[in-house]
């Protein structure tokens, strides 16, 4: 039986860069911990070179993982740290955290890759913020495609970067054709980033997710592409989300709202920090700043 429900995205501009917005959506605004993903490019960074100044988060982790080109991250723990397709930046902001991320200044070429957003769980959430990098990803060899395990484990082989949900995320080079393993208590999404591969039997383009509710063993995908599998286990909660907060109550949303207004007016944040960068300070969208 196959249980696969296709969803759309949407085109938003980030600056001047056109992204898909493959999630969230109305109808699963989570799979698993998963609640954001924007997929930008491939863009020539001429046309669209990334230039993010310093904005904040809270109670979410960001997962930056590119196809190709290069992104500087930039943080108010004083992270400063260039990303490299095959390499993981996740970052955690628990109770708050700022950073910047730009296109290094020589950078040329194409840039593609993904922004996904994990939502942290109760018991995480107001912790304090941190940021890994991983260089080094675990590689399995599925019959048929290449699987970069980023989080979370396949095959036995399981990513050093931290989980605060029982969660996955896989990049998949599929040649022909694979069978890809699924934990069957976790639902999942294949969002497609390149090709368009049979997903289950059904044609999934690029700008379509496939999603896979809770039951399913594993998941077959029938020509040349490139997908990343995210999943876990259904959240704990539903979560509220503005900007870039992602809470539980209206209340948690407007106090880093106002404690974000206050950098704007202010700068300085004992919440959010402070993050080294040319890049001017990012406003909340149609929020006031006068606090
Ligand atoms: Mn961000």
């Amino acid at each position: 039986m196959s249980g696969l429900e296709l969803l759309d995205s949407r085109e938003v501009m980030l600056g001047s860069t056109p992204v898909a917005r493959l999630l969230p959506k109305r109808q699963h605004r989570t799979v698993g911990p998963w609640c954001f993903a924007d997929h930008f490019g491939p863009v020539d960074v001429g046309v669209g070179a990334m230039a993010v100044g310093p904005h904040p988060h809270i109670g979410l982790q960001t997962v930056t993982w590119l196809f190709a080109g290069e992104v500087v991250h930039t943080d108010s723990l004083g992270s400063e740290q260039v990303i490299r397709p095959g390499q993981l930046n996740l970052m955690s902001a628990g109770r708050g955290i700022a950073h910047a991320e730009q296109s290094p200044a020589a950078s040329v070429g194409l840039m593609h890759g993904l922004q996904l957003w994990v939502a942290q769980p109760d018991a995480t959430r107001w912790s304090d913020p941190a940021f890994e990098h991983h260089a080094e990803l675990p590689v399995v060899d599925l019959s048929g495609a290449a699987v970069t395990v980023l989080v979370g484990s396949l095959a036995g082989e399981t990513s050093a970067a931290r989980t605060d949900w029982p969660m996955v995320g896989l990049d998949l080079i599929v040649g022909t054709s694979v069978e890809v393993p699924l934990e069957p208590s976790f639902e999942h999404a294949v969002l497609v980033m390149s090709g368009a591969p049979s997903i289950d039997g059904t044609t999934v383009s690029v700008g379509t997710t496939a999603y896979l509710a809770p039951g399913s063993t594993s998941v077959r995908i029938d020509g040349s592409a490139r997908v990343v599998v995210i999943g876990g286990e259904p959240f704990e909660a539903p979560i509220a989300m503005s900007w870039n907060f992602v809470a539980r109550t209206r209340d948690e949303l407007d106090d880093a709202h106002r404690d974000w207004a206050g950098v704007i007016a202010h700068g300085g944040s004992q919440r959010f920090g402070d993050v080294r960068s040319e890049l001017g300070v990012v406003p909340a969208p149609g929020y006031p700043t006068g606090g």
